[in-house]
């Protein structure tokens, strides 16, 4: 197998944007053979990978999560190309999560013949909220022992055991077109979607933790059209279910604050929070002092964004997540990763195989 450096560059040059059949099936090609030849019988479901290690049994074996696709365009490579300053290596997908994938193949290697069954599911569309990943995400660790997922921790020394629920929402307003010089006439859809962004903002409870973005806005058809149409895209995010439920009832019962003006809410709630349970607990306590061993303090963290381990601890197993490289810019143009914190959670993540 290449050096850690080298398989970050290869899985960082297969560009693998969601969705991109052609790229996404060279990728998993490519990581099926790997996992192949580190003992593992691979196999692709649908668009993803799932390769399972030794006889699988129910509540033994432990799930190693990651995602193949990345939020870059293809082409991204040619203003962005893969590069080492230091210890930073930069590229597409860099830390989000190639260098999670490349942990995840540097543990197999390093750990030795794992003592539990092992199941790897690298899925391929993690980054628009698992439409179709989720299924097998929720199948494949319904009976784990474990499922750690290697996407990138918040902050160095942590491991993610808590994540906000997410959910997207489309608003569609509709108000009535007029000559923009008519003084009176029309309804501006334009205008009533500004009165529900404010609303939508005060839904935001820093304290809380509960989160709401408009994120995207459009509409009108001119500057001298009073706007019959207009649109906003918003994201939002909570702790809790009972939260994440209130939060959506408030969404979904927007009403138009101009006479004359409709609301239209769709979408809905994406992932379910990931909250710790006993089981998880225990499972964190150990990982803890299984990284204490390694010389590597530990502490738990939570994370306002979501993975597909949302949806494993959603169907009640036991859920490890950020055991990825530390980096910064996950989505953003200076997106890169530490190679040295490659090294210590391919260690870390070798040592919770052989002893968890
Ligand atoms: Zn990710």
């Amino acid at each position: 197998m290449m050096a850690p450096v080298d398989m970050l560059r290869r899985l960082v040059e297969m560009e693998s944007p969601t969705g991109d059949a052609v790229r996404m099936s060279h990728i998993r090609s490519f990581l099926a053979a790997e996992l192949t030849a580190l003992g593992g019988d691979a196999s692709p479901r649908g668009e993803h990978l799932l390769a399972r290690f030794g006889e699988q049994r129910a509540g033994e074996t432990i799930v190693l999560v990651a995602h193949m696709d990345t939020v870059w365009p293809a082409g991204t490579l040619q203003r962005m190309p893969f590069s080492v300053t230091g210890d930073a290596a930069h590229g597409p997908g860099a830390l989000d999560m190639k260098g999670g994938i490349v942990v995840m193949l540097e543990a197999i290697r390093r750990s030795g013949p794992p003592p539990r069954p092992l199941a790897v599911l690298l899925t391929a569309d993690e980054e628009i909220g698992s439409p179709t990943g989720r299924p097998l995400v929720e199948e494949v660790s319904a009976q784990a022992h474990a499922v750690l997922v290697v996407e990138p921790p918040v902050r160095d020394g942590t491991i993610t055991t808590r994540r906000s629920g997410l959910a997207r929402y489309q608003l569609r307003i509709r108000g009535q077109a007029a000559h923009a010089g008519h003084q009176g006439g029309g309804v501006s859809a334009v205008s009533e979607l500004a009165h529900q962004t404010l609303v939508l903002n005060g839904l935001v409870d820093d304290e809380r933790g509960v989160r709401v973005n408009v994120g995207q806005v459009g509409g009108g058809t001119g500057d001298n059209v009073v706007a019959a149409e207009a649109w906003a895209r918003v994201d939002a995010r909570a702790w809790t279910a009972p939260e994440q439920q209130q939060l959506e009832r408030a969404i979904r019962g927007l009403r138009p604050v101009l006479a004359g003006a409709t609301i239209e809410v769709a979408g809905g709630i994406t992932r379910p929070p990931m909250i710790p349970s006993d089981e998880s607990a225990e499972l964190a306590a150990r990982t803890v002092e299984i990284a204490a061993g390694l010389g590597q303090p530990l502490t738990e963290n939570a994370s306002g964004g979501g993975s597909d381990g949302n949806f494993a601890a959603a169907v009640g197993a036991p859920v490890i997540d950020g055991l990825g490289p530390i980096g910064v810019g996950a989505h953003a143009d200076d997106e890169r990763v530490s190679l040295r914190s490659i090294g210590q959670r391919s260690d870390l993540l070798a040592a919770l195989l052989a002893q968890l």
